[in-house]
């Protein structure tokens, strides 16, 4: 098959054939049919020390074989269902598995850093880690299913109440995710803070409330404008250095900061300026099983529209290059490869 491949940290990605996997006896074989290119996937292949990886976890796939041990025939895996899969390969047995806690999985193994991901033609996955989609989904519904989730999962670490006013800072795919989910949790003002035009326009269109251009304009100050105070909750989605001291430097006093963003990278902090403002920073990642059904059944149920989060749909062959302009500032939200 073909797969876009990691050879060096840095490097651009190369398409190049390599053998197809077989599925485990636990496992389902997919044809991948979509994959995001993920934030977090741009700033680990700078870093990760990993030649031949196989990136992508954002994936939807319809199953072309399973492994002896699956049963087909229920929870209905058999050849041609579509589904969605998680971005966890898990045990199955442990505790935090039978409570859906997927993250938590002592063995649980990150798809596409730990294990081969969606930016090729064929993957191989537990069957417990993927969900068959509602007749209604598409590809596209398929592929951001996962992202959504993170975005669910971030939403619920922030602990919102009805009426809370939040400043998102990032209208990336993970901020707009967020802000689709805060207007869904009943937040009175969900103001995204990201210096590129169309993607303040983009968070508009699925639910912020207000914008605001941090590289013209005091982001506190401004969200106090619109408010009446500046934020005392603030969910950082960018994941680059210099971020999480940005977010307390704009938060009120009491505030609590929840980190989505990925950041590889070491940053620095003034902890002081934390404590002056008794901040409560809090980290989240991944999502539980229940939060990642739940994204399914919100856009089958039309609660939600995620559509717009798409600005492009590449082959396999261009992910080289763009993988290398989405490094730089850019219009694009979610760009899904088609293998
Ligand atoms: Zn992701
Ligand atoms: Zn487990």
């Amino acid at each position: 098959m073909h797969a876009a491949v990691l050879q060096e940290p840095g490097q651009p990605l190369a398409v190049v054939e390599v053998d197809d996997p077989t599925p485990a006896a636990d496992e389902v074989l997919l044809a991948v049919e979509a994959c995001g290119i993920c934030g977090s996937d741009l700033h680990v292949s700078d870093v990760l020390p990993a030649p031949g990886l196989i990136m992508g976890h954002e994936l939807c796939g319809t199953v072309v074989a399973v492994g002896g041990q699956v049963r087909s025939e229920a929870p209905l895996l058999g050849e041609g269902v579509r589904v969605a899969a998680l971005s966890l390969a898990t045990c199955g047995r442990c505790i935090a598995c039978r409570t859906g806690r997927v993250r938590k999985c002592v063995e649980a193994k990150m798809i596409g850093i730990e294990r081969p991901g969606g930016y090729a033609e064929l993957i191989t996955i537990p069957a417990r880690d993927v969900v068959p989609l509602p007749e209604g989904l598409d590809h596209r519904h398929g592929a951001l299913i996962e992202p959504l989730a993170v975005g669910i999962h971030t939403v619920n670490r922030a602990g919102i109440a009805f009426g809370d006013d939040v400043l998102v800072l990032g209208g990336g795919p993970i901020g707009v995710g967020v802000a689709i989910w805060l207007t869904q949790a009943g937040a009175r003002e969900v103001i995204v803070s990201d210096p590129v035009a169309s993607r303040r326009e983009l968070a508009m269109t699925v639910g912020a409330t207000g914008t605001l251009d941090p590289m013209r304009e005091d982001v506190a100050t401004g969200f106090a404008a619109i408010t009446g105070s500046p934020p005392r909750h603030v969910i950082e989605c960018v994941g680059i250095p210099g971020l999480l001291q940005h977010a307390v430097d704009v938060a009120a006093t009491d505030a609590t900061i929840t980190v989505a963003g990925v950041c590889v990278s070491p940053d620095q902090i003034v902890p002081w300026t934390f404590m002056a403002k008794e901040t409560d920073v809090r980290f989240s990642f991944y999502y539980t099983a229940h939060e990642f059904n739940t994204v399914i059944d919100m856009i089958n149920l039309g609660r939600i529209d995620p559509l717009p989060l798409i600005t492009d749909e590449i082959s396999l062959d261009e992910v080289p290059s763009r993988f290398q302009t989405l490094k730089q500032p850019t219009d694009h939200c979610k760009v899904l490869i088609r293998p």
